[in-house]
């Protein structure tokens, strides 16, 4: 059978550890015997980080920038201990808030549901992705303790230092207590904005968004205002005719009518909404290792990548020559992912049905039982008893079933 062609490369880039490894297993055994594939190829590992003083992360989002869709591996981000480890130059940054922010992206997350792991919240048959604003609020804000007696106050100066406006947040007559400021920026919500309704339309979901905008009817009202802006100026008619829709409500609502809904929408959060409901969301569907995450820039360019770490404790066995068993589909999914959209943008249908073709498979292997050790616990199915297969052993499942 000839291998299926591409025209435009997508950028890879290769990380660390555990994931590193399933990383090349996953291109041998999956992707290149069906595929001729296409990549312009970075080492985001973290020795190539060192060595380039992090050039490297630089050129693969530049390169993201450029190309449009990109796939990437997990990657360590260092702290103490890694810089001994490694005998690093410096502490260099997270690779992924590199890349997040020379893209200005958004970090979409989705569970990927399989028959025979049922969610704790059982209503929930579809998956729930989740957006988080990673900008502003409490995660960039000022704070003090206040003393009995003292006063505090909004105080907001022009750029010649002259006071525009003062008012009281409290006299605090009665005892201490505590303040806090935050910001956010118009920019920076609408961007954020752009990335979720590209996101939907990408990802054919309605967008779901809710703030407090009833209490705080300046700040979050600002988020409900943009968002509608944005959406009515620039993506109401690609919304309806993909059949969509974007829904803003008060958070409250939001959370009840996800907790009653069937899944299947972006739930679009605030940074500290998004911070707490996603470890929600993920906890309820199960394992780190089946949710899939995608970087969405506003303009519309994606890096697909798993959302679980460099799986270290299991590369330490590796190292040691002891059998692992650490889950790939998060990391399969990252490459169906970048496969399918650099088919669909560049026209390449039999692209865009492999990447399909690559899912099924490995969904239909472990729905038949077939798994890695995570996920033996959660797996109830009438009839199957789970068998656990190891790292090599569970791709090779999946490329006979991809072979029939
Ligand atoms: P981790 O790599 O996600 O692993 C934590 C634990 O979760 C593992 O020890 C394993 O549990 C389980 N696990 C995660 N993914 C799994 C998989 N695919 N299959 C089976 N089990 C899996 O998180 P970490 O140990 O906190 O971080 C390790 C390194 O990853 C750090 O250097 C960190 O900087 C980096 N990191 C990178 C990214 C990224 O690039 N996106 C994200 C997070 C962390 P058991 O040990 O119980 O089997
Ligand atoms: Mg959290």
């Amino acid at each position: 059978m000839a291998k299926i062609q591409m025209k435009t490369p997508i950028v890879e880039m290769d990380g660390d550890e555990m994931t590193r490894i399933l990383w090349g297993w996953i291109k041998d055994i999956l992707i290149l015997p069906y595929v001729d594939l296409r990549t312009e190829y970075y080492d985001l590992s973290l020795v190539k980080r060192d060595e380039t003083e992090d050039q490297i992360t630089i050129d693969a989002a530049e390169a993201t920038k450029r190309l449009g869709v990109a796939v990437k591996c997990a990657t360590i981000t260092p702290n103490a201990q890694r810089v001994e480890e490694y005998h690093l130059k410096k502490m260099w940054k997270s690779p992924n808030g590199t890349v997040r922010r020379i893209l200005d992206g958004t970090v979409f997350r989705k569970p990927i549901l399989v028959k025979g792991i049922t969610p704790y919240v059982p209503g929930w048959t579809k998956p729930i992705a989740i957006a988080r604003h990673a900008y502003g609020d409490i995660y960039n804000s000022v704070e003090t303790k206040v003393s009995k007696g003292d006063s505090a106050y909004l105080v907001i100066q022009d750029s010649d230092g002259n006071e525009v406006s003062r008012q009281l947040i409290h006299s605090f007559g009665t005892g201490d207590g505590i303040v806090q400021g935050i910001h956010n920026l118009d920019d920076s919500i609408r961007a954020f904005a752009r990335s979720c309704f590209n996101y939907g339309l990408s990802e054919k979901l309605p967008v779901w968004f809710g703030a407090k905008d009833t209490i705080s009817k300046t700040y979050d009202h600002r988020f409900k205002d943009i968002f509608n802006e944005i959406f009515e100026a620039e993506y109401k008619e690609a919304f309806d005719e993909a059949g969509l829709y974007f829904m803003y409500t008060l958070i409250d609502d939001i959370v009840a009518r996800v907790m009653r809904s069937e899944g299947g929408m972006l739930w679009v959060c605030r940074n500290y909404d998004g911070d707490v409901m996603s470890d929600m969301v993920a906890t309820a569907y199960g394992s780190l290792g089946m949710m899939s995450s995608v970087l969405v820039s506003p303009d519309g360019k994606y890096e697909y990548e798993a959302a679980h770490g460099t799986v270290t404790r299991h590369y330490y066995k590796y190292l040691k020559g002891e059998e692992t068993s650490t889950n790939s589909v998060a990391t399969i999914w990252a490459w169906t992912g970048a496969l399918a959209k650099r088919g669909e943008l560049d026209d390449i249908p039999e692209l865009v049905s492999f990447a399909k073709k690559l899912e099924k498979a490995t969904l239909d292997t472990i729905e038949s039982g077939y798994m890695t050790g995570d996920l033996i616990p959660m797996f109830r199915s009438e009839g199957i008893t789970p068998v656990k297969m190891n790292s090599i052993q569970f791709l090779q499942a999946i490329a006979s079933r991809l072979e029939k």
